[in-house]
């Protein structure tokens, strides 16, 4: 394993550690400290996708353990942490940041800070420079691994695997080089798509198509129409979609657009929006919303 001052980033591009090497260590890093949740979740199996306002931040929990995909603006940072405490939260098993926009980004520093995170997975692309300064200083600081994410590549932590789909290549823009990946836990899957749009889904599912079958889609983009593609709900086929966005956002996000496609195959849609933090349950054979 590099030492910590490889590890560290040193601009505002992401250095990230050799991908090929990452599930052996974090397996093993996970073995050894998976189980360091307090009880307060052990009734609660799925993910709550939380409401962040115009941004992501969902976390998965079961009784292993925790993994966070995203970690919402920066005004919502407080917020965040609240949740997850909330949730008994103390430890993550690692943080998918699906790409370094403040959107995303804004509270993984917070959260790098305030939990043991064993390590962070990451695409290299270009982001927004303050929140990019922010994440490197508390990853430098808590010493965190990186590891960049990269299509086909395979984490696995106790019955929790993650697969990344996207990026397939480098797009050198933070939306197209968003991470998809693929939860499974049990019979279920969870797709995380984060603000990937049409040109890196269209090319992800083309490559890998038939991974991308799951039972909840993050959709992507906040809804946005540049995202959520035909191509990647027939490919898909979701049963239930979340849409993390802000009430009255500046985007008009969810664009009618993908409300329609949705729709238009049957899938059940809830919005943080509208409905706050969204948490979607499973007993690793089926899904559903909690009311
Ligand atoms: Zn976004």
């Amino acid at each position: 394993m590099s030492t910590r001052s490889d590890k560290r980033p040193r601009t505002s591009r992401i250095r990230t550690a050799a991908a090929a090497a990452a599930a052996a260590i974090l397996a093993a890093a996970v073995a050894a400290a998976a189980f360091i949740l307090s009880g307060a979740n052990e009734k609660f199996t799925g993910a709550a996708f939380f409401n962040v306002g115009q941004g992501d931040a969902a976390v998965f929990v079961y009784d292993g353990g925790a993994v966070l995909f995203d970690a919402g603006p920066n005004e919502s940072e407080d917020r965040l942490l609240s949740y997850l405490s909330a949730l008994g939260i103390k430890r993550l098993d690692c943080v998918v940041l699906s790409h370094p926009h403040e959107d995303h980004i804004g509270g993984a520093d917070a959260v790098l800070r305030e939990l043991e995170v064993g390590a962070v997975i990451m695409p290299d692309t270009e982001g927004d420079p303050r929140s990019t300064e922010e994440l490197t200083d508390a990853l430098a600081d808590e010493g965190c691994p990186v590891y960049e994410a990269v299509a086909g590549d395979e984490y696995s932590f106790g019955e929790l695997t993650l697969t990344v789909l996207s990026p397939t290549r480098r797009y050198g823009e933070g939306n197209l080089d968003s991470a998809i990946v693929m939860l499974s836990y049990m019979d279920v899957k969870f797709l995380f798509t984060g603000d990937a749009e049409a040109e890196s889904e269209r090319d992800a599912v083309a490559a890998l198509g038939g991974e991308f079958d799951c039972d909840v889609l993050k959709v992507g983009h906040h809804g946005s129409s540049t995202s959520t593609t035909d191509e990647l709900l027939d490919a898909a086929t979701p049963s239930i979609a979340v849409i993390s966005c802000g009430v009255d956002n500046d985007y008009g996000h969810p664009h009618a657009e993908v409300m329609e496609r949705l729709s238009a195959r049957g899938v059940e849609i809830h919005r943080t929006d509208a409905e706050g933090t969204v948490y979607v349950m499973t007993d690793g054979k089926k899904v559903w919303v909690k009311k």
